[in-house]
């Protein structure tokens, strides 16, 4: 096993990944490709996502670029084709591409709602409506969803994203039962992750948070992409319509549960 030593986890398979420009979406594409497979990112942000597969390319990894608005339909039917005629087929689609949402149910105004629907949870259907017979022409394959933690436990804001990204779990679990047995369908449930994505958030709020997690610490993108690889691989060969929690611990316990020792008599 080794960068373009052959033996890899996912050699020669084929992988499309939505947001892959940068994030956890280009980690994923980078570990994938040390592994042996050979990646298209697809993105709106065409700059990054052009810089991203060329270092991938400059690394003598196999990668490509296509602009992939994952709202709209006739994009992923030319990056599903523009992936068979580049690479010769498609084997794993990983639904990254995502938005995030601040509002609250009275705050957040329709345009806001749809538009964090048709990114989060119309680009995963769509996504996988038009991978699916790709996925079939080359004799199965395997798809990656992106949830979150927060389709498992709530806050007053983001309620846009905490609904799409729950839907995301239960899509996950029919498209599983529709496409079996020669497709398989998982989600990976990350907690919170060092990307951009957390840019918005107050930072000293955000450190605390992570301070009071199990692990004590938020996650890197590479930790996250080890999960993607093995969903991807042939190793989860009989795991279909399931979720992987990434939380650091988080989905563990009660909110606010100090983690030093409680003194004797306190747990009530
Ligand atoms: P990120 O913002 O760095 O990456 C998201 C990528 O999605 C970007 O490259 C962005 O351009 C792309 N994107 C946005 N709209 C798009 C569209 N319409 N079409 C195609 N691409 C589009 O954030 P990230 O942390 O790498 O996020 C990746 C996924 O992980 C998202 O689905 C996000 O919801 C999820 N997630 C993130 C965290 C976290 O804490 N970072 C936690 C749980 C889940």
């Amino acid at each position: 096993m080794s960068a373009r030593g052959g033996g890899g986890r996912v050699e020669g398979k084929v992988v499309l990944i939505s947001g892959g420009a940068r994030g956890q979406g280009a980690t994923h594409a980078r570990l994938l490709a040390e592994h042996g497979a050979s990646v298209m990112l697809g993105d709106v942000l065409d700059g990054e996502g052009e810089e991203t597969s060329a270092r991938l390319v400059k690394d003598g990894f196999d990668a490509a670029y296509i602009h992939l608005d994952v709202t709209c339909g006739p994009d992923w039917r030319a990056a599903i084709e523009a992936v068979e005629a580049r690479f010769g087929g498609l084997d794993v689609l990983i639904n990254n591409a995502g938005i995030g949402s601040f509002g609250g149910v009275e705050d957040t105004t329709e345009e806001e709602w749809d538009h964090v629907v048709a990114v989060n949870q119309t680009g995963v259907f769509l996504g996988m409506k038009y991978a699916a017979p790709a996925l079939r022409r080359r004799g199965g394959g395997s798809i990656i969803n992106t949830s979150s933690t927060m389709a498992l436990t709530a806050t007053p804001r983001s309620l846009a994203y905490h609904a799409t990204k729950a839907a995301i779990r239960h899509m996950t679990r029919s498209a599983a039962m529709a496409l079996a047995p020669t497709i398989r369908v998982n989600c990976i449930v990350p907690g919170l992750v060092a990307t951009d994505f957390l840019a918005g958030i107050d930072q000293a709020a955000l450190e605390n948070r992570a301070q009071s997690l199990p692990l004590q610490r938020i996650g890197r993108p590479e930790e996250i992409s080890q999960a993607v690889l093995f969903l991807a691989s042939d190793e989860s060969s009989y795991i279909t319509g399931s979720d992987i929690v990434l939380d650091g611990g988080a989905l563990a316990g009660f909110a606010g549960y100090k983690l030093s020792p409680p003194t004797a008599g306190a747990e009530d």
